[in-house]
Parts: C-alpha cells; structure tokens; sequence
C-alpha cells in the first residue's frame, strides 16, 4: 500500500531525533520493518494520514544508529566508515524517494557530518526540507535557525518531542511532493465575529439583518456568566456566531442607553473571535473611544474590518468625507477594510460575511520556505536596502514563525541598518505576492551577525 504512495525520506545523523519525529508523523500507523536483501540495515517505513491532508509514506533510515554506534568505537578509523556506512544507507532510501526531509540537532548546532549529509543530499536534486529538531520556543528557534541557513535548505524548526510545529512540517512535506498531492481543503470550523462599537451605533440591527431568520441565541449554561451569549447561524454551508452578544442586545432600560462602552471589554470580545467588526455610526462620526479601539486593535494584531452603518442617514458627499477620515485613522493598518453598509437599507451587508472569511483566511496562510525566500530575493532585487552608516544589511533567510496573523522572520546581517520605510516596503511587497490583503502581518528582523562572529 505505502509503496504506491509517494515517500519522503527522513536523512540524518545519529541521534537528531529522526524515529521520535517518524513516530510522530505516522501517529498509529504502525511501522513496519522492513529487512532488505542487499541493504544490511532496517528501515523502518509508515504511512501519513491526516484528515486535511494527502496520504504519504515515510521512510526512517534510523535503524542505522546502531551499527553505526558500534562502528565509531572501532576508533577514528570506524568514524569514517562509519559516514560511509550513513551514506550508503541514505542511498538505498534515496533512490525511491520523492523527496527528503533532512534532519539536523538544533541544540548540537551544525557538525560537520550534518555539511557532509546535506552535500550528498543536495546532488540528489530532490526536494528537500532541512528539519531542525529540538526547539522548543521562538526565541530559541532563531537562534537556532541561523547557523543552519548556510546548507542552502529551507529550514524548519520542530520538536519532535514536544509536537512543536509538527502540523507545519506536514504541510512543508505534502508541499515537497510532486503535483497532485497538495493540500485537500480542510472542513471550515464555525467562523467566530465579534461585534464592536458604541451604543446605538446600530451593532444589535446589524447582527440581527445578517444573521437573518435563521439565527439561533444561544445562551452559556447555567452557573457561567450571563454576559456570554452567542448568535450562531449557518450561510452557505459556513456556520457563524457572533460572540458575546449580551451587551449588545439587552438594552431596555434607558440606564442601558449609558451602557459601557468601555475598550477593554471590547478587546476582550474580539479575543474570543476570528474577525472583529468595529461599527461605527455615519451620523455621529468617529468619537476618541472608536480611535482609541482602532488603535488597539491594530497594535494587538488583531484582524478586523470597520462598518460605517447607517449610510442611508448622510448625503452622499458627507459620508466621502466621513470614510476619508477613517481611512486617515486606519493609516497605520491600511490593510483594514473599511465598508460603508446600512442595516435599514440592507446596503452592502451581504459584503461583510464573504469579507470575514477571506480575513479569516488570510490569517491562517502558511507559505512554504523556499516561496518565502524567492519572495524576498525578489523584494530586493527590485529594491535594495539602503545603505545605513555606509553599510547595507544583508538579508539572509525568510521563514515564517507563526500562523494567525502570519509572523514573518527575516535574517539579516545587521538589523539597525535596516530603516523603518525598508521594512513598510517588505511587508507591501509581501503583501502583495502572497494576496495577504486584509489579514495583519507581523515582520520581525534578527540579526545573525553575532552568531557568525562566535
Ligand atoms: P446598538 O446599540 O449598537 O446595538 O444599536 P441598535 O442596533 O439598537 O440601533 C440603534 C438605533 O439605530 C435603532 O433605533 C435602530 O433602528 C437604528 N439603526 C440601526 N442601524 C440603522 C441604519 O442602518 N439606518 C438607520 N436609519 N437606522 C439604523
């Protein structure tokens, strides 16, 4: 069954943590040994499943360890046959393999049998992902990264051990695998809106003309705060709920009219959901309270989009300007959609809920080390850094740490030569060659000069 599947080969020295990390990938499904005629060594060969996922095979040549312990006893003599019995080894797996994963100790840092294995690697000409295991923590991880860039891999950190980032490296690996094997859609989980705004900007008419009929309220048991209440409703096929609603809806009582509208309650909502909309009322225009959110939201990275409802209120030319002053405000974070709607009129409303997905969607990209990096080749060949105290930051590596909102790590010579508007420049460029169009984007630069130095 494995043998119809395209394999991936998982290369590297002893020790690195290639079975713990083969165990990981193939979760239950059960190794099995395979004893070669020909080949001295086991080989230990799984599939992967994953539900989002194409099927794939995976072959460990870790069985090598052994022999290869016993080898490096026989002295100095041993340890050269000992990479030659390593080589040989990875030959037999590469021969069939559609591509490798090749594993490197983060904590031990680069040795030089991890330079020879890549050398040998790399005249395959196959598809390879260099896995950096033993990392644990973002901090450590750049570090770690750093040294290895110079095998000329994409680089990928992991713990096998702890399961960090492991769901990245399945899709780095199914991206490795020729075409036909990408990625299958995964099912959308319910799409969590937070609504946010100030009283009687008109958030509860809103909630209540997108939702439509077929909303359901759905209260928190019993015993939990009554300040949890959800709208759940389904529109084509994607389920929605509009979280903590309570605030909104029960407004009775004119002491509710002086209801709260306080930042922090507000930003404690909007970290229950996926998308955030800030709705603000064309009548009243933009009061310190919208700013001082706008700001919040855009320093947490939040995603959201802005809703100037009753439009069907102010003449044509009085609204132009109003949505010239928002966009003014969302200068710092033009990124965020700005949409001019009336939830009397209907106007635009049925924009808002295609709108949150595609946020939704920006957020969870995951791009591929090797795109990322001729995306920033690209940035510079069109645009070199500047020089700063007459010298110009050499950038050395992309990798993208985190999903949601995509964090992007840049490797550079010296991060203080890097200006502000170089870095504006990298995430519009980015930006754009990715389609990350409404999601926030963190760029962070690290400076690796001091690693190369040590
Ligand atoms: P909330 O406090 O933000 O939930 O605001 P409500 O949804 O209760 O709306 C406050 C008032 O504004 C109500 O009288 C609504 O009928 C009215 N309203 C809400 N949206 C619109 C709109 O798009 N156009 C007009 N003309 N009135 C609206």
């Amino acid at each position: 069954m494995s043998e119809t599947l395209p394999q991936i080969v998982l290369v590297g020295r002893p020790n690195v943590g290639k079975s713990t990390l083969f165990n990981r990938l193939i979760r239950s499904n059960r190794a099995i040994t395979h004893d070669r005629p020909g080949v001295t060594r086991d080989r230990m060969e799984g599939v992967v499943r994953r539900k989002s996922l194409p099927p794939f095979g995976i072959v460990d040549t870790g069985g090598i360890t052994l022999n290869a312990h016993a080898a490096v006893v026989e002295g100095p003599e041993g340890i050269r046959g000992f990479e030659s019995q390593i080589l040989r080894q990875t030959e037999a797996a590469l021969a069939s393999a559609a591509a490798v994963a090749f594993v490197v100790d983060g904590r031990d840092g680069l040795l030089p049998l991890d330079e020879h294995l890549a050398a040998h690697i790399r005249r395959k000409g196959l598809p390879t992902l260099c896995v950096v295991n033993k990392t644990d923590g973002m901090e450590r991880e750049d570090e770690h990264l750093a040294e290895f860039h110079c095998l000329g891999f994409p680089l990928l950190a992991v713990s096998a051990e702890h399961g960090h980032n492991i769901n990245a490296l399945l899709e780095e690996l199914v991206a490795l695998l020729p075409a036909g094997h990408s990625a299958a859609p995964p099912e959308p989980p319910a799409l969590r809106l937070a609504m946010l705004g100030r009283p009687n900007a008109g958030k509860s008419s809103l909630i209540n003309a997108i939702s439509g009929e077929e909303r359901m309220i759905v209260s928190d048991v019993a015993g939990t705060t009554r300040d949890s209440v959800d709208v759940r409703f389904q529109r084509d096929g994607q389920e929605y709920v509009f979280v903590d609603t309570a605030g909104i809806r029960r407004r009775t009582r004119v002491t509710d009219r002086v209801e709260k509208y306080s930042v922090n309650s507000a930003i404690k909502s909007s970290t229950k959901a996926h998308v955030t909309l800030l709705t603000l009322d064309a009548t009243e225009g933009v009061s310190q309270q919208d700013k001082r959110l706008i700001d919040m939201l855009n320093t947490r990275k939040t995603p959201f989009m802005v809703l100037v409802n009753k439009c069907d209120l102010v003449p044509r030319d009085a609204l132009e300007r109003l949505k010239k002053n928002v966009a003014g405000m969302l200068a710092f974070c033009s990124h965020v959609p700005l949409l001019a709607v009336s939830a009397l009129t209907g106007r635009d409303l049925q924009k808002i809920l295609p709108l949150a997905r595609k946020i939704r969607e920006e957020c969870g990209v995951r791009i591929p080390t090797g795109q990322l990096n001729r995306a920033m080749e690209e940035a510079l060949a069109r645009n070199q850094p500047p020089v700063v105290k007459r010298a110009r930051a050499k950038f050395f590596y992309l990798t993208q740490a985190e999903t949601e909102p995509p964090t992007f790590v840049f490797f550079v010579s010296d991060a203080e030569r890097v200006p502000e508007n170089y870095v504006r420049y990298l995430e519009r460029i980015l930006r754009k060659i990715f389609g990350i169009v409404h999601a926030p984007l963190r760029l962070h630069l690290r400076s690796s000069h001091k690693k190369k130095e040590r």
